[in-house]
């Protein structure tokens, strides 16, 4: 068995303590005689699968007792629809443009009523987050929208906007569980499992209580409403069963690492490696301003098209997978989620390094 380093934005790399317990399991968890797989989402097994997940989570986060936790399916780009639908009763809702993700959601929701695009930073190609401490919020918006961490771009909002008492919600799709967080401070944060948690196909949604409602706009399927995954403990119907498992097994292998302030010392260690490098380096610079860097994606460039190809072919064949950037900006993209060990990080930067000395 060999395995590579895997700098992929998505899905990501997981913890291998996470993947070889799964493999132990697969056959035959815990003395059921049968795989997680192919269990009934009804049985008593699995709902201590489900509520253990849930447990472990809240408990990470600190989840105050006032929100859901729903495991959703449908992708982080669901939750584009399924925010407004729900959320937009007076079908005004005020976005925070940060890059491409946080555009698709504007867009989406303009589908349902009226978002404003109350801040970007499209002017330097989302190369930094906007001033946020006075934004023209709208009067009667439903809700402020961010996406907290630009997974393509690598920028991160480590100051919330001022809302001005309207509720928050982020997609933290690429930085959920990377760092300690108040959710109290959010009406709602949802994320795609697949960047920082668990598998494709599981969505995690926190929802404070009160924003769960049946007002939602007319004509929302039932299976879209967050009032029927809250009022069926995420098994109105069959969930991502395998996936939320595997999640679990992610809490419980972040707990074991001391919880989100230790997670966070280790993100911080090593995204200090490669930016400390990517700031004395002659060759490769990074893209996004520093006050706004992100722990969990980092795009770096050469400045020649030609030279970031070469490097990252390279760095393919001495098993360093996936750094190639988002096909819409080019260049390179580092993504260190949690479970990039820091020798994972350590060995880029000496690759880089090696690079840098034999380029003419
Ligand atoms: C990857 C990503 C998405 C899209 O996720 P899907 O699960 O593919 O729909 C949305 N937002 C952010 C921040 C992402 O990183």
């Amino acid at each position: 068995m060999s395995r590579v380093y895997n700098f992929s934005a998505g899905p990501a790399v997981l913890p291998e303590a996470v993947l070889q317990q799964a493999a132990a399991e697969m056959l035959d968890y815990q003395g059921s005689g049968m795989s997680v797989m192919e269990m009934s989402h009804r049985s008593k097994t699995y709902q201590k699968i489900i509520d253990t997940a849930e447990a472990n989570l809240r408990e990470l986060m600190g989840i105050p007792d006032n929100y859901k936790v729903l495991f959703l399916q449908g992708g982080a780009s669901q939750q584009f629809a399924m925010v407004p639908m729900n959320l937009m009763k007076n079908k005004v809702a005020d976005y925070i443009i940060t890059g491409q993700w946080a555009k698709k959601a504007w867009q989406e929701a303009n589908l349902y009523g009226q978002a404003n695009a109350v801040a970007s930073s499209a002017d330097k190609t989302f190369s930094y987050i906007p001033d946020c401490r006075d934004l023209p919020i709208s009067e009667n918006a439903d809700y402020v929208y961010i996406c907290e961490n630009n997974t393509i771009y690598g920028t991160k909002f480590w100051q919330l906007p001022d809302t001005k008492g309207k509720p928050l919600v982020a997609d933290v799709s690429s930085c959920f569980l990377s760092e300690p967080v108040d959710v109290s401070k959010y009406g709602m944060l949802y994320g795609g499992a697949q960047k920082n948690i668990g598998p494709a196909g599981v969505v995690i949604a926190i929802i404070r209580e009160d924003l769960i409602t049946e007002d939602v706009l007319p004509g929302t399927p039932t299976m879209l409403r967050y009032k029927t995954h809250a009022d069926n403990g995420s098994m109105y119907n069959t969930p991502p069963a395998y996936g939320i498992y595997i999640c679990g097994l992610v809490f419980q292998w972040l707990k074991q690492m001391g919880g989100l302030e230790a997670i966070k010392a280790h993100n911080v260690e090593k995204a200090k490696l490669l930016y400390d490098y990517l700031d004395s380096s002659r060759l490769f610079q990074g893209t996004v301003e520093k006050k706004d860097r992100s722990l969990m994606n980092v795009p770096f460039i050469t400045g020649s098209a030609e030279k970031d190809e070469a490097f990252v072919k390279a760095a393919t064949a001495a098993g360093l997978l996936n750094l190639k950037g988002h096909r819409t900006v080019g260049g390179m993209r580092a993504s260190i989620y949690n479970a990039m060990p820091k020798a994972g990080v350590e060995a880029l930067v000496r690759f880089m390094e090696n690079f840098e000395k034999n380029d003419p």
